[in-house]
């Protein structure tokens, strides 16, 4: 068969340049030894989620403890996928959270000489190459039909046969030149499949950066590797950018390691060097004592978006995940408590090899811890940042008294107190926990424990003495009087020593001011609550939680 003839029958492009000259246009990258060069490479879905940050923290961590380059690649083969902005918003979420390309898709940088970065500005390297397979007999077209495959794929299931384009079931594979020939005078539309030259009788041992070494089976099937748009599919996509961007380590997703025996066959048949592989085991997550994965459909958690909108502290979010990146990393952060997570040396090699597990409880108690070392002034900034863009216009009135924020800040975070407070885990629940500190936010369960009478008499006694200028152990002496006053023990000793000669002790008359004041049971002190609240509105709320 004229081999020459049919390449350019199937690929009639004049514009394709000699295999030589894309080689010279994407030399080697000039890094120093052992720089690595990594890639984030998301389909443009706008659906950016937590094993993508996961996966790209790695990459990144790797790229710039090396001296490498971290880049970002779209893969926009499939177009019914691509949602409008989806680009901007991988690049905006990543650096929410710290994470920054060096290179790539929509980023401005003098270092993008290994674009374009989107597969579809692609095309003429990928036909040149299919191109290439098919004069050297290593790729072929193949006109079956959509239903003809099924019932092929039908046939092997019902056979209990692996499924798929090969051996026998590769029926286009030993086309002959009148055939192809008069499929194509019909009209016919055709994919290129790839000759493969494999047989699954033979193993390889391969070496994965995170697993360590595996055994596959070679490939035997005749893969797509391009549509019949003439657009690549994933997999000869893959080998070619990774070689001509000169990937050094490719980390992705574990459920790509089935389909590694085909990118093996890939970088072979082409005449390119294998880069390093890194496949990530899949995030999970205990569901009613099951460990299963985590689901786009059923766990919010999954998604990027989530936990900007719940206002998590993206360092902690960033700390959480190195936690289940490096097992070493917790032990390195209890030794350095005041040091950057980026000074920490991260290695592939501690990666897991099976099922992380994502505990949203330690991401809690870690968002907790982070921002308890923010000041008050800093403890505000990012409250009022999340309040800008997910809050309500009353959030956004009350931000705007940043000095109030503040005082309740100090209040809430026992800033400047005996003991720093780790009460707010993330911007959303800190903002509602202080809702009560504004009238108009202000939503009592006035949950009183005693009668009305009882209710009414102490918060009476009390509005009648308070005084503002008060400090706190003055304030407490009028607290104790109410209690004495009402029928309550003034002192907690004698009210455990007999407490059938009282109604109730000094710390239930202080919680029946709490609830009128506060609106519940349990608040921060007091008498600083209502400091900050002011005479007047203590005194309305006062008023306000009579019975
Ligand atoms: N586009 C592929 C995905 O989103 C990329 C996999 C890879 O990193 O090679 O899963």
């Amino acid at each position: 068969m004229d081999l020459k003839k049919l390449a350019s029958t199937l690929i009639p492009d004049d514009n394709l340049l000699p295999l030589e000259e894309y080689e010279k246009a994407y030399p080697e990258r000039q890094l120093e030894k052992g720089a690595e060069v990594t890639r984030l490479a998301p389909s443009p879905t706008g659906f950016i989620h937590l094993g993508n940050l996961y996966s790209a923290l790695a990459d990144e961590r790797i790229a710039h403890t090396t001296g490498g380059i971290f880049y970002l690649r779209i893969e926009d083969t499939d177009l019914k996928r691509k949602v409008d902005g989806a680009v901007e918003s991988v690049i905006r979420s990543l650096n929410y959270f710290g994470v920054n390309f060096d290179e790539g898709a929509e980023i401005d940088s003098p270092l993008n000489k290994y674009g374009p970065y989107y597969q579809r500005q692609r095309a003429d390297i990928y036909r040149a190459y299919a191109k290439d397979l098919i004069e050297r007999g290593l790729a072929y077209p193949c006109f079956c039909t959509e239903d003809e495959l099924n019932a092929v794929r039908e046939e092997q299931t019902a056979g209990k046969e692996i499924t798929g384009y090969y051996g026998k079931y590769a029926k286009c594979r030993n086309l002959s030149e009148e055939q192809i020939y008069a499929n194509l005078k019909a009209g016919k539309p055709f994919v290129i499949r790839l000759k493969s030259q494999g047989d699954t009788s033979n193993k390889i041992t391969f070496r994965d950066a995170i697993k360590g070494d595996i055994t596959v089976t070679e490939n035997d099937q005749d893969v797509v590797i391009l549509k019949s748009d003439g657009i690549p599919t994933y997999h000869f996509a893959h080998a070619i950018d990774d070689h001509f961007m000169h990937t050094t380590l490719v980390i992705r997703g574990e459920e790509w390691l089935s389909s590694l025996p085909i990118h093996l066959e890939l970088f072979k048949v082409l005449g390119f060097a294998l880069p390093k592989y890194g496949h990530t085991c899949s995030l999970m997550k205990v569901d009613n004592g099951v460990k299963r994965k985590l689901s786009k459909r059923k766990d919010p958690e999954l998604s990027l978006d989530y936990y900007r909108s719940a206002g998590y502290y993206p360092k902690a979010v960033v700390k959480y995940l190195m936690t289940i990146l490096n097992s070493n990393f917790e032990e390195w952060e209890r030794k350095n408590p005041q040091a950057d997570y980026r000074d920490f040396k991260f290695s592939i090699s501690k990666m897991g090899k099976s099922g992380a597990l994502f505990d949203i409880d330690k991401l809690n108690d870690i968002s907790k811890a982070e921002l308890s070392t923010l000041s008050a002034e800093q403890t505000y900034d990012f409250l009022n940042g999340w309040v800008q863009e997910f809050g309500t216009d009353k959030d956004r009135q009350h931000f705007a008294d940043k000095q109030y924020i503040i005082k309740i800040l100090n209040l809430i975070c026992g800033i400047g107190g005996k003991k720093r407070r780790k009460d707010i885990v993330r911007a959303e629940s800190g903002v509602r926990m202080i809702d009560y500190f504004f009238d108009d936010t202000f939503a009592p369960d006035y949950c009183y424990r005693f009668d009305n009478a009882t209710v009414n008499a102490v918060i009476e006694g009390f509005a009648a003495v308070y005084d503002e200028a008060d400090d706190n152990s003055a304030w407490f002496a009028k607290v104790k009087q109410i209690a004495a006053d009402n029928g309550f023990a003034a002192e907690m000793s004698d009210y455990k020593a007999n407490p059938e000669s009282y109604k109730g002790s000094v710390a239930d008359v202080a919680e029946i001011l709490r609830i009128a004041v506060t609106g519940m049971p349990n608040s921060p002190d007091l008498c600083t609550v209502m400091g900050i609240l002011g005479k007047s509105r203590t005194l309305a709320r006062l008023n306000a939680g009579k019975r």
